[in-house]
């Protein structure tokens, strides 16, 4: 209902953008991060924060998992994209058209959907803010208002993290677990990972995420293993563009096969389903382009029948408030999710940090994403 004495034209006023700030912080983890091809000990994010004439400020973060080895983006490339390609373009638009900005965008910052992901953040949030309602409102509604969190556990001994894996369980936090493999030669790997399964796997459901480090060969020598031990999905095994492969593959075990690197874009989830080289879709903000990109993507994913699962980047709790407010909007985010981001670092630049109950990551309530900047902590870890 319209407020007393508020015409539709006061309702529908612009939100011109101002100004585009960036900042690069670099936030210390509780323990070390090991990937396929790296291992980090702090994460770096690109907080933006736009303001419009309004006053409203819009906060978005890039973020990348510890680096280009990904996608190819870094925090440094898109603060150069933002500052000096897409800040221009975006000053003086209307903030509230936050679909069309985002196609703009994609115009002048091809290749850039991490880059493009934290304005996207930031605008979405602006919209919110600017009308009074949470971001999962101007999404479309709710399906839910929590979502399972996958923990990823540390690349430690057998022992440790069979141990780390138990505390959890008998916490009741988490039941779903991820290892990230692709590090070590595949025989040691696979032994290292079928003895975690084995040991813990009537208890707990395990993924494990290859990053892409197996060729076709490697995969059909060693995913039988990691069948038998009995993981339950296996997570973007092959590179990004050996579809065929994967398809190849997938018809030859139960393992349900989840598209990672393989998924960005709209075209990209279409090339994946008809290829047949998928059961599940990871959507994750920042490598969508935004929220926009997030749900353009599990409506292909829905239309063939494919799960989504919430996928992280390691985000604070602001990209972790974007998309929980995303996911919780998608009818079809069927495999959880893994937002462990804000349990991963050891501190947090917001003063109301993400909250989880029970192993769920609870969606906030708003306006825009809910989330308040602690700005001695942006100070503190701002990088100099
Ligand atoms: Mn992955």
């Amino acid at each position: 209902m319209r407020p007393e004495n508020t015409t539709s034209q006061e309702l529908l006023i612009p939100q011109l953008i101002e100004t585009i700030d960036t900042v690069l912080l670099d936030i210390p983890l509780v323990r070390p991060h090991k990937f396929s091809v790296l291992t980090i000990e702090s994460q770096s994010v690109l907080l933006v924060r736009i303001t419009t004439n309004a006053g409203v400020v819009g906060i978005g973060e890039g973020v990348v998992p510890g680096g280009p080895w990904w996608g190819g983006e870094s925090v440094e490339g898109m603060q150069a994209i933002i500052d000096r390609y897409i800040a221009p373009l975006l000053i003086g638009q209307d903030a509230m058209c936050v679909g069309h900005l985002s196609r703009r965008m994609q115009r002048v910052a091809a290749g850039a959907p991490f880059a493009r992901s934290a304005i996207d953040m930031a605008l979405w949030d602006a919209c919110g803010k600017s009308v009074g309602l949470p971001v999962w409102q101007l999404l479309g509604g709710r399906h839910r208002a929590e979502i399972p969190v996958t923990w990823a556990l540390g690349a430690d001994s057998v022992d440790a993290v069979i141990a780390e894996a138990t505390t959890k369980l008998e916490s009741g936090q988490h039941s779903r677990f991820k290892l990230k493999m692709g590090a070590t030669e595949p025989a040691a790997d696979v032994a290292r990972v079928s003895a975690i399964v084995e040991s813990l796997g009537d208890r707990a459901l395990f993924s494990v995420d290859l990053n892409a480090s197996w060729d076709e060969a490697t995969a059909r020598r060693w995913l039988p293993a990691l069948d038998a031990a009995g993981v339950d999905i296996v997570e973007q095994p092959l590179p990004s563009w050996n579809l065929s492969a994967a398809a190849r593959l997938r018809d030859q075990h139960r393992l349900k096969f989840m598209a990672d690197e393989s998924v960005l874009s709209v075209s990209d989830a279409h090339r994946v389903a008809d290829a047949h080289a998928a059961d599940i879709f990871s959507v994750k903000v920042a490598k969508c382009g935004g929220l926009t990109g997030v749900q353009r993507v599990a409506t292909i994913a829905e239309s063939h029948g494919i799960a989504c699962f919430g996928g992280t980047t390691i985000e604070t709790s602001i990209g972790t408030a974007a998309a929980t407010h995303v996911f919780c909007s998608l009818p079809d985010l069927t495999a959880g999710c893994e937002l462990f981001g804000p349990l991963l670092l050891a501190d947090d630049i917001v003063e109301n940090p993400t909250v989880y109950a029970s192993g769920n990551v609870i969606l906030g309530e708003g306006p825009g994403l809910g989330i308040a900047i602690d700005e001695d902590k942006v100070a503190k870890y701002a990088r100099r």
